[in-house]
């Protein structure tokens, strides 16, 4: 019985130190900068009515309802 209870101890212990270290390598991850790693999915990307490209939503242009990625092709888009 001692055994098992030795067993489920150390096991437990194995996963509480994977848990450390994975929150640790994720946490270096994401300070460093590394060359190659594409920008964070879950930033907000919309699409200029004009040319399509899509644009973070943080430097887009809101005109009439749409969205564009510079001030030209927002005057491009006006109605005439
Ligand atoms: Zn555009």
């Amino acid at each position: 019985m001692g055994q098992v209870i030795k067993i489920l101890l150390f096991i437990g212990i194995a996963i509480w130190l994977l848990f450390r270290i994975r929150r640790a390598l994720t946490r270096s991850d994401q300070s460093d900068t590394e060359s190659g790693s594409p920008p964070p999915p879950e930033k907000l990307m919309s699409a200029c009515a004009t040319c399509g490209i899509f644009v973070p939503d943080n430097e887009i242009i809101r005109a009439h309802g749409k969205f564009y990625c510079c001030a030209e092709h927002r005057d491009q888009d006006k109605p005439a």
